[in-house]
């Protein structure tokens, strides 16, 4: 793909309601009116530039969103309270009682805690699969399915989603393609790829401070129409309203994104080819070992790598955590879950994030008790991080293990 995705959200110039260079925090949970009539036509249909009340939508939430929306090359989107709330609000915009979903097995637990124990009280049926194997999603579609869900780059596996070949199916069968792309903002760009809707965790790498938890959804008018309206809409009515003074610093993060995700992509990869040269097992889709390194190579956008998380198989859970630890003592960064903080953070998932999938569950996707997730930092000096690591893994002895 040969465009720069951050150009668009330069070209978002905002200037605040006295030419500030920031847009003013919206400090208002409700908004006057000059006219009945106005008012009733609001709770009918949406007005361009005019507000009703913060949960339905505000100015700097707004801002944020359109900001989010030119990212994603969306027609419109909308922030909501935390990534969670963007992919319940979104699944239960989509779908109602008696529909059936079609879900990628290998998904960050909270969501397949969602997907598995949550949405079936709701007449939901999930049935999940092997998001690499076509034939096995193409075989799962009924004439109730609904959606295809899927992470374009998995969590914690880093697996990398055909959204070609997935929105093409979609297409066939009428069914809504979504996708996850909180662990590749800027690197994949899945509206152009043949999503129609897609969500984020902002939590992570878009805000980039690990100081808020948020969300969105970017999608088509309608879509965020459907989820704002006063009398159906998923998002007016649970009401994951995102608080305005955070939306307003994700805003400005939003803004360095671009350099962040490059740095991010450059020290993961050099993370990732240490970790391979001292033989252990690494997922990184920027390394040629990684099976899905073609099709990586094809859907990245050029120039933001090939993102900031990298995992390590440890084979050993007791090992892991050890390492984990010493990592800690050494300062290579926080023993911590969340991704896309400035810092390194590493973490075990299959005892932390993705402990909410079943063992036999995590041994069918490959998740092994030894997994490190690393979401590396943006440490100016990558080699001497690195350095740290070696130390630590030496003196666990962890290197004669793999070497001998
Ligand atoms: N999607 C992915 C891929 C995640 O990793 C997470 C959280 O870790 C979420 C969604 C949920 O986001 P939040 O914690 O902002 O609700």
């Amino acid at each position: 793909m040969h465009f720069d995705p951050s150009i668009d959200i330069q070209d978002n110039l905002i200037f605040g309601e006295f030419g500030g260079v920031n847009p003013s925090i919206t400090d208002s949970a409700t908004f006057t009116f000059m006219s009945p009539e106005i008012m009733e036509e609001l709770f009918d249909h949406e007005i361009e530039g005019c507000f009703l009340y913060s949960r339905h939508w505000n100015p700097i939430n707004k801002y944020l969103s359109g900001a989010l929306a030119k990212m994603e090359h969306s027609e419109a989107g909308i922030v909501t309270s935390s990534g969670m709330s963007a992919i319940s609000c979104t699944i239960l915009q989509l779908c109602k009682m008696g529909d059936e979903i079609i879900c990628s097995r290998t998904i960050y637990g909270g969501t397949y805690a969602l997907f598995k124990n949550f949405l079936p009280k709701f007449g939901l049926k999930v049935t999940f699969v092997n998001p690499l194997d076509l034939i096995e999603i193409e075989n799962a579609i009924t004439d109730k399915t609904k959606v295809i869900y899927v992470e374009s780059i998995s969590n914690p596996l880093l697996e990398i989603a055909d959204i070609p070949a997935l929105g093409k199916i979609a297409r066939t069968h009428n069914i809504k393609l979504v996708v996850d792309n909180t662990f590749s903002p800027l690197i994949i760009s899945p509206m152009l790829l043949g999503a129609d809707i897609v969500v984020h965790s902002l939590t992570k790498f878009i805000n980039g401070t690990a100081d808020t938890v948020a969300g969105c959804i970017c999608a088509d008018k309608d879509f965020i129409c459907q989820l704002t309206d006063i009398n159906s809409g998923a998002s007016m009515l649970l009401g994951p309203v995102l608080d305005n003074y955070h939306a307003a610093s994700i805003l400005k993060n939003l803004h360095s994104l671009h350099i962040r995700i490059k740095k991010h992509s450059q020290n993961a990869l050099y993370f990732a080819q240490q970790f391979e040269r001292l033989g252990f097992d690494v997922f990184y889709p920027g390394l040629e070992s990684h099976p899905q390194y073609e099709l990586m190579q094809e859907l990245a956008n050029e120039g933001f790598g090939n993102g900031g998380m990298v995992a390590v198989d440890m084979k050993d859970r007791d090992q892991a955590q050890h390492l984990m630890k010493k990592m800690q003592e050494e300062k290579v960064g926080y023993f911590a879950v969340s991704l896309g903080y400035f810092k390194t953070l590493f973490s075990a998932p299959s005892h932390s994030t993705s402990s909410e999938i079943p063992e036999e569950e995590q041994a069918k996707m490959g998740l092994g008790c030894g997994l490190i997730r690393f979401s590396v930092g943006l440490d100016n000096d990558i080699k001497l991080s690195f350095s740290r690591v070696e130390k630590s893994l030496k003196e666990l002895n962890m290197l004669d293990v793999v070497t001998t």
